[in-house]
C-alpha cells in the first residue's frame, strides 16, 4: 500500500507529525510538492526561494521528491489515483486560501472514497486551539501568549529511518528543482540542515545576548530563523524543547526570544479566527481614516519602495528589503510607519509590497505587523504614538553602520552624523536625495486625521 505525503509549508524530514502519519498507514510513501500557480507566481524573490528549498528536500529525499505543477486538487486527485493512494497526508492550513484550496482537494478525494488526513502543523500550538476560560479567542497578545505557553506542545517527533518512498508514477511529469538551486540567493543556504544549522548557531553563539541587541540592525545577531520557519525548514516545536533543555533557558534572552515565537503564533491564531484581517482591518474603530492615493502620492510611494525618500533609516531598510529579501524588525515598523503615518498610505498597499519582496513574507505575521503599525489590528498602538524615524534610527543604530551599510551615498558621513545629512555641510555631496515630506508636519496631518476618523465613530 502507498500513502501520500503531500509537502506544502514542511519542508523536512524530522519533527513532522504529518510525515510519520504517513509512514504509519501504508508500506510506502509517496513524497509529493505541487507548484500552484495561484501562489507561486508572485516574483522571483519568492519563487527563488521555493526552489532552493526544494532542491534541498528533493537531495534529503534521495530524489524520490515528486514535482508537479498545477492546480492541487486535481494534481492531488490524479497521484492518489496512479497510486492508488486511500490518504494523503498534510500539516493542517490555516491560511485562507490554503484552507480553501484543502477543502477542494478533500472534497475531490472523497469522490474516489479517499481520505485528506491532516497532522500537526507549522505551529507549536495548533491555530485555533488556544481559547480563553468563555471559550473565546484572543485579540490581545499578552494574555494569549501566556494561554499558549499554559497550553503546551508536544516533544518533538522523531526522524523517521530508511522511510520507503515509493516511486513518481509518472517521472516525466516532474520538473525537478536546479541541484545547484540551493543556495537561497542571499547567500544563505536552504533546507533543512541550513535550518537546524542557523539555529544552533544562534543558541550557542547569539541567544545570550538576544534580550540587549534584538532591536539593533546595526549588530544584526538576529536568528534570522524567520525564512527557515515560513517554509518549515524547522518546526517550532524542534526549537522550543532544545531551548528547554539549554544551560542558557533561563535567562532574559532566551525569555524574549520565546516571546517572538508566540507573536507568530498568535498572528496566526488571528488569521486563523478572524481570515478577513488579511486585507481589511481587524478593528473597525479606524474605518473613517482618510488615506491618500492617486498620481502624486504613487509618486511618493516609489520613492519609498526605492530607499530615496531622503531619511536614512527608512531608505537603508528598504534598500536590504530589495537587496537581501529581508529586514531587521525594527526597521520593518519604521518603514511600515512612514508609508502609513507620513505619506497617509492604508496599509494593505505596503504589506502586498513587502510579501511581494520578503524571502520570509508570512501572511498572518506580515499583515498583522503592518495593522499593528496601523493601529488598526491586534493590541493597537495608541493612536498618537508615531514613529520619528531620525530619533528611531539615532537610538536603534547609534553609530549609524546600519545606514552608512545600506547607503554608500552617505558612507562619507561618520558616526550617526549619517542619520541627518541636513546637519553636514557636505551631507548631500554624494548625491542622496533631499527629504520628500517634512515628518513634523506629516506627523500633525496624521494626528488631525485619527481625530476625525475616532470623531466618526
Ligand atoms: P528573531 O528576532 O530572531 O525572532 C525569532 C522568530 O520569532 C522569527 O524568525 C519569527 O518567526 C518570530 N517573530 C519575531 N518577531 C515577530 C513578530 N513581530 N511577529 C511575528 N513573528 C515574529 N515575520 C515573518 O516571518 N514574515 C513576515 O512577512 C513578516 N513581516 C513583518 C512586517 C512588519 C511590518 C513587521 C513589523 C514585522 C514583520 N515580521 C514578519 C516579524 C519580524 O519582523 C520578523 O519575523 C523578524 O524580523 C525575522 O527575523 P529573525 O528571524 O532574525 O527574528
Amino acid at each position: 500500500t502507498i500513502s501520500i505525503l503531500w509537502f506544502r509549508r514542511d519542508l523536512r524530514l524530522s519533527d513532522h507529525p504529518a510525515l510519520l502519519a504517513a509512514v504509519d498507514s501504508a508500506d510506502e510513501v509517496l513524497p509529493v510538492f505541487v507548484r500552484d500557480p495561484a501562489l507561486h507566481d508572485r516574483g522571483a524573490v519568492r519563487t527563488g526561494r521555493l526552489e532552493a528549498s526544494l532542491a534541498a528536500l528533493s537531495a534529503d529525499t534521495g530524489g524520490a521528491l515528486v514535482l508537479r505543477t498545477g492546480d492541487p486538487a486535481e494534481v492531488i486527485a490524479e497521484l492518489a489515483e496512479s497510486v492508488n493512494a486511500d490518504q494523503v497526508h498534510v500539516s493542517r492550513e490555516s491560511t485562507p486560501y490554503g484552507r480553501r484550496r484543502d477543502d477542494r482537494v478533500r472534497e475531490h478525494l472523497a469522490r474516489e472514497g479517499r481520505e485528506l488526513v491532516e497532522t500537526g502543523s507549522p505551529y507549536a500550538v495548533g491555530p485555533g486551539r488556544v481559547l480563553n476560560k468563555t471559550g473565546e479567542p484572543y485579540r490581545v497578545f499578552t494574555p494569549f501568549s501566556k494561554a499558549w505557553r499554559d497550553h503546551g506542545w508536544p516533544e518533538p517527533g522523531a526522524r523517521p529511518d530508511d522511510i520507503a518512498w515509493a516511486a513518481d508514477p509518472d517521472p516525466d511529469e516532474s520538473h525537478d528543482p536546479d541541484p545547484g538551486s540551493r543556495d537561497a540567493g542571499d547567500g544563505a543556504e536552504a533546507g533543512e540542515q541550513a535550518a537546524l544549522e542557523r539555529w544552533r548557531e544562534f543558541l550557542r553563539d547569539d541567544l545570550i545576548s538576544y534580550g540587549d541587541q534584538r532591536d539593533r540592525p546595526d549588530l544584526d545577531t538576529t536568528s534570522r530563523l524567520s525564512v527557515h520557519l515560513k517554509y518549515g525548514e524547522i518546526h517550532p516545536r524542534t526549537i522550543l524543547a532544545e531551548l528547554a533543555d539549554d544551560s542558557a533557558a533561563d535567562t532574559e534572552g532566551a525569555r524574549r526570544f520565546v516571546t517572538e515565537l508566540a507573536w507568530r503564533e498568535f498572528y496566526a491564531d488571528v488569521l486563523w479566527h478572524w481570515p478577513r484581517s488579511a486585507w481589511r482591518d481587524l478593528r473597525d474603530t479606524l474605518s473613517g481614516m482618510e488615506y491618500d492615493e492617486g498620481p502624486e502620492t504613487a509618486v511618493l510611494v516609489e520613492a519609498w519602495q526605492q530607499g530615496v525618500t531622503g531619511y536614512p533609516f527608512v531608505d537603508a531598510g528598504m534598500r536590504q528589503l530589495r537587496a537581501e529579501g529581508w529586514m531587521h524588525n525594527r526597521v520593518r515598523m519604521v518603514t511600515a510607519s512612514f508609508l502609513v503615518k507620513d505619506l497617509h498610505v492604508w496599509w494593505p498597499s505596503g504589506a502586498r509590497y513587502f510579501l511581494d519582496h520578503l524571502r520570509d513574507g508570512d501572511l498572518a505575521s506580515n499583515n498583522h505587523g503592518w495593522q499593528w503599525v496601523a493601529g488598526t489590528g491586534t493590541d493597537a498602538s495608541p493612536y498618537f504614538r508615531v514613529f520619528n524615524p531620525v530619533t528611531q534610527g539615532v537610538k536603534f543604530d547609534p553609530d549609524g553602520d546600519y545606514v552608512r551599510r545600506w547607503i554608500p551615498e552617505l558612507a562619507h558621513l561618520a558616526g550617526a552624523a549619517a542619520h541627518e545629512p541636513w546637519r553636514s555641510a557636505d551631507g548631500y555631496d554624494h548625491g542622496y536625495p533631499e527629504r520628500i515630506v517634512d515628518h513634523a508636519e506629516e506627523r500633525r496631518e496624521t494626528l488631525r486625521r485619527y481625530d476625525r476618523a475616532k470623531g466618526d465613530d
